[in-house]
């Protein structure tokens, strides 16, 4: 059986209970090693198989899936962040499929979530916006024109680019000529929750000169947005002292 596993965001102890068990249970380990902290793999036990997928083509990776299992052996998968987002698993399982090999899925800690943590921020706030767009720039993989930069930058959302940081001077022109004001709070995450984790707020017209000062080029996420500046915004109606909900009586119970 072959086992889906997130690996979080780069701390070895965020990857889930879940996770972490499995990798400790594995006779085989193919982990991507462009993303995944090798510190991960001391969780292996003695004997394990470990392959780096970096160095494999997607049909290496499933010979290497096809035989362990055929030997009877169990096999993670080790995913960086969470496995659904960027992750190129669904090419894998549908080969998995056609040989009638079975899998499942662990979820994990997404980057963009270690990248909120690192920054002690809320993407989501009441009266700037309610909303997370999680996307990137067209590299090798086309992006649709709907969902073009330019089209996204119309929801005024909290939008979080992956796979963008090596080209900021492009995203922060395309920003501002779909009217982004320059003003626009933004954020680079470099490693987010990696000992080497750096952070830097700026804004949509510093963006650029911000990730050059730091030679940013990878391993980033690029975060555009008023909800950056982190204030500016409502209370939530959740915790208002006058609000009842099902599990509280507010001061408003009676009116
Ligand atoms: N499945 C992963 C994303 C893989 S795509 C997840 O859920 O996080 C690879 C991109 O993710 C990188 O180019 C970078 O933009 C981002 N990324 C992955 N780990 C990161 C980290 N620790 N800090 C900042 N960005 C990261």
């Amino acid at each position: 059986m072959v086992h889906f596993v997130g690996a979080g965001p780069g701390a070895p102890d965020l990857i889930t209970i879940r996770g972490k068990n499995l990798l400790e249970q594995a006779d085989v380990i193919i982990f991507a090693g462009s993303l995944v902290n090798p510190e991960l793999l001391s969780y292996a036990k003695e004997g394990c198989e470990i392959h780096d997928s970096k160095d494999l083509n997607l049909d290496e990776v499933i010979e290497i899936m096809k035989r362990a299992d055929s030997e009877g052996k169990d096999i993670v998968r080790l995913h960086t962040g969470d496995p659904s987002i960027y992750g190129a698993v669904r090419e894998q399982m549908d080969i998995l499929d056609e040989n009638g090999i079975a899998y499942e899925s662990v979820p994990g800690v997404s980057s963009f979530c270690g990248a909120a943590a690192a920054l002690n921020m809320e993407y989501t706030l009441p009266g700037i916006t309610q909303s997370v767009i999680i996307t990137r720039m067209e590299g090798r993989t086309p992006v649709p024109e709907a969902e073009s930069v330019e089209a996204l930058s119309k929801h005024d959302a909290t939008m979080v680019f992956f796979l963008s940081s090596g080209d900021t001077k492009r995203l922060s022109e395309r920003l501002m000529n779909a009217g982004m004001p320059g003003d626009t709070p933004c954020a680079i995450v470099y490693k987010a929750t990696w000992k080497d984790e750096k952070k830097y707020i700026c804004t949509l017209e510093s963006l650029f000169e911000t990730a050059k000062a730091h030679d940013i080029k990878k391993t980033a996420l690029i975060i555009v947005g008023e909800s950056v500046a982190q204030s500016g915004y409502e209370k939530s109606r959740l915790y208002a002292p006058e609000f009842t909900t099902e599990y509280r009586k507010g001061t408003d119970a009676d009116a």
